[in-house]
């Protein structure tokens, strides 16, 4: 069945290496989406020569999660800048404690969400992880991403299935494919 979601922002949650940035991208295109991409403007931060940026290369070279105020400040940046338009969130929220404080902020901002879950098995996560060989893809630093993510993230994705904000879609296969399946069921 197909959930309206017009006006809304869309949420896209999966275990690392699933094609949240691909299918992200692509939904984006579809329907007029900015990115909010956290992950990413993280890792511009972390460029930065300067105390946060230290802080946040720290965190991310151990593949731990970056603090939520950290997190917070950045998205609420974001959402001042970006009134009125429609946004797609990839990587967040990660944590019980960052979905509180996001879910929050979206209200104060007046923004509602519909997302997507996709799923794909750990062996073929790591797989992808390997293939892609971004620099925070060592083996260590994986695993340990895949712990915060079954740890910290998968009660945030289970909460939002409960209440009907997620729908789950089969990550594996042909990415055209895949990328239709998102769209019947997001309309
Ligand atoms: P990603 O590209 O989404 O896999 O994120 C890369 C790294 O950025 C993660 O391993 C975390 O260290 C950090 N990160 C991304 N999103 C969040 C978030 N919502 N909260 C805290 N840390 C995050």
């Amino acid at each position: 069945m197909a959930i309206n979601t017009a006006g809304k922002d869309i949420l896209i949650f999966g275990i690392q290496g699933a094609g949240k940035g691909t299918q992200g991208e692509i939904l984006a295109k579809k329907f007029d989406l900015v990115i909010f991409e956290t992950g990413g403007a993280l890792r511009k931060i972390r460029e930065e020569d300067s105390e946060l940026g230290r802080t946040v290369k720290d965190i991310m070279d151990r593949g731990d999660l970056v603090t939520n105020e950290i997190v917070m400040n950045i998205v609420e940046d974001f959402l001042e800048k970006n009134k009125g338009k429609r946004i797609l969130f990839d990587g967040i929220p990660r944590m019980m404690e960052q979905k509180i404080t996001f879910d929050a902020l979206l209200q104060k901002y007046g923004r509602t969400v519909q997302g997507i879950f996709l799923t794909l098995d750990e062996p073929e996560a790591i797989a992808r992880m390997i293939a892609r060989g971004r620099k925070d893809d060592t083996e260590e630093v994986i695993r340990r991403r895949l712990d915060n993510y079954k740890k910290e993230t998968l009660p945030v994705i289970n909460e939002y299935m409960s209440a009907g904000v997620l729908t789950e879609i089969n990550g594996k296969g042909d990415i055209e494919e895949i990328a239709q399946n998102i769209e019947k069921v997001l309309s």
